[in-house]
């Protein structure tokens, strides 16, 4: 069992202490965490300056020297917007000693994603932008693994229901096939299923389109904001993506996917 997607009190919407983390993985008996700091550079995101590198390494180094021989420590971050931040993120990564990145967008023309419209119009031109954010974010190739796939979806409307990908499946595709070409995972988020959502991100839809177009990276992560969400609806999900024709969930081993 890994968990590829914490976040802790180096994340600007995080309290949570990375060794109570360790301990309690290893209590659930997880080989591997990985901790995937928020790093946003888009002015308008209250995240923006808040990462700090010194403070964030002093505590994997801490926490591998404490709980390394039982648990295998991850250093990452959850880049925003590559697309937009590409440069920039070449350019930090270059002497910093991270072993993995999540490429997540959060911010579609400008404005965070987090707001729910009014009308499927305007609705329906979002979640276009957005998916074609995405697929722009996949094309820069800089990062390992495509974080939370449909993360628009939380903010539909209530009476619109559950959310359906097939008006979207064309650009879906595009940014699932650009995954695979550029061996970049795919995370199926369990933080949908403990939300009103009730439904990993991606939706299992989008997780079938992506084994039928061959792809075979799929990685685990809860996106946990407190203790109490590591790894959680690890088994559920497991379960779900081998009667979707998966071997397993795939695991990140000396600068590979396995
Ligand atoms: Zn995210
Ligand atoms: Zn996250």
């Amino acid at each position: 069992m890994r968990d590829y997607h914490i976040h802790t009190e180096n994340s600007f919407d995080s309290l949570a202490k990375m060794e109570e983390y360790c301990k309690r993985a290893i209590e659930l008996g997880f080989k591997e965490v990985a901790f995937m700091e928020h790093y946003d550079m888009n002015p308008k995101d209250e995240s923006k300056g808040y990462f700090s590198y010194h403070k964030y390494m002093d505590g994997i180094t801490s926490c591998r020297n404490q709980f390394g021989d039982q648990l295998k420590i991850t250093a990452g971050l959850e880049l925003g917007e590559p697309h937009e931040y590409w440069e920039h993120h070449e350019e930090y990564k270059k002497d910093k000693a991270f072993d993995l990145f999540i490429g997540s967008v959060h911010f579609v023309n400008g404005d965070v994603i987090h707001r729910t419209y009014e009308d499927w119009e305007t609705t329906e031109k979002i979640y276009m932008d957005y998916f074609n954010a995405l697929l722009k974010t996949v094309k820069t190739g800089n990062f390992n693994i495509l974080g939370h796939i449909d993360v628009i979806k939380r903010y539909l409307p209530d009476r619109a229901g559950k959310f359906n990908p097939y008006p979207f499946k064309e650009i879906i595709f595009e940014v699932l096939k650009e995954t695979i070409s550029k061996n970049i995972a795919i995370e199926v988020n369990s933080s949908g299923l403990r939300q009103k959502l009730r439904e990993p991100l991606p939706a299992y839809e989008i997780v079938n389109w992506y084994r039928s177009l061959g792809g075979e990276k799929i990685v685990f992560g809860s996106d946990a904001h407190r203790l109490e969400h590591l790894g959680t609806d690890y088994k559920t999900l497991e379960e779900a993506i081998k009667i979707l024709g998966f071997k397993g969930f795939s695991k990140w081993d000396e600068g590979e996917w396995k």
